[in-house]
């Protein structure tokens, strides 16, 4: 094939650019396995056709040109740009994904100097960044599986590699989803193997620290799985179903707001138990949480979760109370205060919950009520009355099922005024139950 010359393309070459961005999978297909096709061949910018791929927000065409043996690392573009680049700057997380599995190298920077994350986060795709910064490759976990030096044994059973693997790359460092996680797997969920698993945690932490090119987000991040993963240990200990109360412990929330006091100190101490006291990401991280009183705003989770994931403001997403998991979407019909990711998430919570349920209805109807007056003059003529809206305590308990019509996750400020505008007009009861109810104690 030889040196490739930008903007040197055959017809077969042209036709396929054309397929990328308008045609199907199996045209490109055709044309890949057609010998005047280079998969690797360069337009006048410089850019191959997985660059186009990634760039057009194509996942199949990105699949399949890999498999034809695209170089996912090709540095000819005019401006340094990668197909990861590409990737992360249209905001495609899957394609994010696949360039990083693909072997993508992250610290590749173009002709001004950034890297794939900054420039997503210059853009504000902040989803692209979070998976490139947390990306972890499985190569690098399959090297503990097998035995090293004078070991017999491999520090990590094989087995434990790909559980492990899921809980090392997500973004949701919630502690509950990370025990959650761990208590899905069998093969996890106990003592010895999470012991394994919280050694190879640090070995890498320690790693990120020691290399030339050290990465502390990377080592805050396993020192702090190691850290969950010990408490894990500690309840497992006591018998059956531990990891079950150790996560009510996590939920639990004080008597006078539901603050989940418990949460907050676990998460401080594992980010204060860092071993490498001179690392600048602790410093900042104790800089941000030290002066904060436990109960108010940032909380530790926040302020780990921005640091390790680049996230920025929790203000426009929502997320799971109980699991800390993006684009929750299911509020609780009574108080409407609060939000899960599904059934099990909210009846995981409802221990805890039902206690301020109430009073969050009360703040939310407060809320509500502030909120139509502005509005009532020429809508409702203070039609609404919401002393009329009021349940007996068993039924309050019992109408914690989840309403569906909360279907617009990525605008919670607008729906909600959209419920509170239909509420107002209509009708000034709660949601009835839409599933089973979730009652028990
Ligand atoms: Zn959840
Ligand atoms: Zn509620």
């Amino acid at each position: 094939m030889g040196h490739i010359k930008k903007g040197e393309l055959t017809e077969e070459e042209k036709e396929l650019l054309e397929v990328i961005g308008k045609g199907t999978v199996q045209e490109a297909g055709t044309l890949l396995s057609s010998k005047n096709v280079r998969v690797n061949c360069l337009d006048e910018n410089g850019m191959t056709p997985l660059m186009h791929a990634a760039y057009k927000g194509k996942l199949e065409m990105c699949q399949l040109l890999l498999r034809h043996g695209a170089d996912v690392n090709c540095h000819q573009h005019e401006h340094g740009y990668t197909a990861l680049m590409f990737a992360a700057l249209s905001g495609n997380k899957d394609i994010t994904w696949v360039m990083l599995e693909a072997g993508a190298e992250t610290d590749v920077v173009n002709s001004v100097g950034r890297t794939a994350a900054q420039m997503a986060a210059f853009v504000g795709q902040h989803d692209c960044v979070a998976i490139i910064n947390n990306f972890f490759p499985r190569e690098r976990l399959d090297y503990y599986t097998k035995p090293q030096g004078l070991d017999k044994e491999p520090k990590l059973p094989p087995k434990l590699a790909g559980p492990l693997h899921k809980i090392i790359t997500t973004t949701n460092l919630h502690p509950v989803k990370i025990v959650m996680l761990v208590n899905e797997n069998p093969l996890l969920a106990e003592a010895v193997a999470l012991s394994k698993c919280y050694k190879v945690m640090d070995l890498i932490c320690e790693k990120c620290m020691k290399q030339r090119d050290m990465n502390e987000v990377l080592a805050m991040k396993m020192h702090y799985i190691s850290c969950i993963f010990q408490k894990c240990i500690n309840f497992l200990k006591d018998g059956e179903n531990k990891l079950d109360t150790l996560i009510k412990s996590l939920l639990k929330g004080r008597p006078s707001d539901g603050f989940p006091v418990y949460q907050e100190k676990v998460i401080r101490e594992s980010i204060r138990k860092f071993p490498y006291c001179e690392a600048s990401l602790l410093q900042q991280l104790v800089r941000s949480i030290a002066p904060v009183e436990i109960g108010s705003d940032p909380t530790a989770f926040s302020v780990l979760t921005q640091a390790i994931t680049g996230q920025v403001g929790f203000v426009d997403v929502d997320f799971c109370t109980t699991c800390g998991e993006k684009g929750a979407s299911k509020r609780c019909s009574v108080c409407k205060m609060v939000i899960y990711c599904d059934q099990t998430c909210q009846k995981t919570h409802w221990f805890t919950h039902k206690k301020i349920c109430k009073d969050l209805k009360a703040l939310y109807e407060k809320q509500q009520l502030e909120a139509t007056r502005e509005e009532s003059h020429e809508e409702n003529n203070g039609k609404l009355d919401v002393n009329s809206n009021c349940v007996s305590e068993d039924q309050a308990e019992a109408e914690t099922a989840i309403p569906q019509e909360n279907s617009n996750p990525g605008d919670s400020a607008e729906g909600e005024k959209e419920t509170l505008r239909s509420e107002a007009g209509q009708t000034d009861r709660p949601d009835p139950p839409a599933g089973p109810q979730s009652s028990e104690e």
